[in-house]
């Protein structure tokens, strides 16, 4: 029996979560749910899997999950507030945790989680992005096993030879990670149209469902920029061990590509529920849910190069990974301000390149050693990026 805190509960790879853990009661017992803002759909989570806390990312809500947690016949206890969220992926009862909050939001709960020596179910790219190496710092030394839940990485795990040392590809005989990405709902829009781009239509991913931060990510390809970024931490790569492949079907969610020749894929349908299950059963198999892949209707499954021009994003996050950390950190702050800009009808769809490509130019690299400073770095970009979209 495994205990398992689901830090951002709520959201699309939450909920995914909890699905593949009500199909093993045997296996897994939830400890505590997070969630932010959408107080009810918590409160009936915590319900259906007896969750044993729930917390509210934000003290503003305490009362009213409280109240529906009476209202609910709840037994699970109601907490709030960000210390709380680093309690519950902390606490000592915990075998494992999901960390499934968007954004920079999941660095400090992620991170507590890290340092306590869990399992961490790694969805929360931005942490990664933000504190690549202080974030693997902290793993070595408490013996956290950091498990990839986002389908690429997760891919390039398992197509990883077993015995793989971090870092060391040609020891394996690897000659390249080919990092898929299906290129989005506007692979093939027409570019002069690209200003028009409403919230609505970059959400609308052709084959994954998602939450919405991540969806404009995907439209902009920012998200394979982060994945980029990811990746090199995560498996100890150099930016040019990736090559980036466009492959709209989301059929294949990346490979390995050995000296021999052999190219080693994972496929699969598109459902977050595949990763998912497989860090929770690691290194069992456990089922998820999932239909299984139908090679007698699968038509076609085509590959292509990601085009600079419609693309930047993803262009701009590899420069800010040769760049370093600082950079990196500065991008995903003013890409998080961009998106919600974006989101919130403020600025067009274009601008969010335009303010990212601003924020990457104007600072320094900055040599960094802390979280403190992380954070500060954050602080400062993101501050930026309001300025910039106050100003158009
Ligand atoms: P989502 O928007 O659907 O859910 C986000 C969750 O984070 C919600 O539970 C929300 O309540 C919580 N949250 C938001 N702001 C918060 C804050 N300030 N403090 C605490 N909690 C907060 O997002 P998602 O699509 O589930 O993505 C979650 C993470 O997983 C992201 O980092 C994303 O990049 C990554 N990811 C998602 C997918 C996917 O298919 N959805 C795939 C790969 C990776
Ligand atoms: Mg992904």
């Amino acid at each position: 029996m495994q205990t398992v805190t689901i830090l951002g509960a709520t959201g699309s790879i939450g909920q995914s979560t909890l699905d593949v853990i009500a199909r093993h009661p045997e296996l897994y017992r939830v400890f505590a749910i997070t969630g932010h803002r959408q107080v009810e759909r918590l409160v009936q989570q915590a319900k259906a899997c007896h969750a044993r806390y729930l917390v509210v990312a934000s003290d503003d809500d305490y009362e009213q999950a409280s109240k529906l947690a009476r209202e609910y016949e709840l037994s699970s206890e109601v907490l709030s507030g960000k210390g709380a969220l680093e309690e519950v992926a902390s606490a000592p009862e915990v075998d494992s945790v999901m960390a499934a909050i968007v954004g920079a939001a999941g660095l400090e709960p992620t991170l507590a989680a890290v340092k306590a020596g869990k399992r961490v179910l790694l969805a929360n790219k931005e942490s990664l992005v933000m504190s690549g190496a202080l974030f693997l710092d902290a793993a070595r030394q408490s013996e956290a096993e950091i498990l990839p839940i986002d389908s690429e990485h997760n891919a390039i795990f398992q197509c990883l030879p077993a015995d793989f040392n971090y870092g060391e590809l040609s020891a394996s005989g690897i000659s390249k990670i080919l990092l898929t990405g299906s290129g989005g709902p506007f692979r093939e829009r027409k570019l002069s149209t690209f200003a028009d781009i409403t919230p609505e239509q970059a959400c609308a991913h052709p084959n994954w469902d998602m939450g919405r931060k991540i969806s404009v990510d995907s439209a902009t390809m920012m998200n394979k920029g982060l994945e980029f970024i990811e990746a090199c931490w995560l498996f100890g790569l150099q930016p040019d061990d990736i090559q980036v492949v466009l492959h709209p079907q989301s059929t294949i969610h990346s490979m390995v590509q050995y000296v021999d020749g052999s190219v080693i894929a994972q496929m699969g349908n598109p459902d977050m529920r595949t990763p998912i299950a497989y860090g929770l059963g690691y290194p069992n198999r456990i089922d998820a849910g999932v239909a299984p892949l139908d090679f007698a209707t699968l038509s076609e499954l085509s590959f292509s190069t990601p085009d600079t021009h419609r693309f930047p994003n993803l262009y701009l996050a590899i420069e800010a990974c040769r760049s370093g950390q600082a950079a990196t950190t500065r991008l995903n702050a003013a890409n998080e301000i961009a998106v919600q800009a974006f989101l919130d009808n403020r600025i067009s769809f274009n601008q969010i390149a335009q303010i990212n490509e601003e924020i990457l130019n104007r600072f320094e690299p900055t040599a960094v050693s802390s979280i403190q400073q992380v954070l500060e770095l954050d602080k400062q970009a993101r501050l930026a990026a309001i300025a910039m979209v106050e100003e158009s």
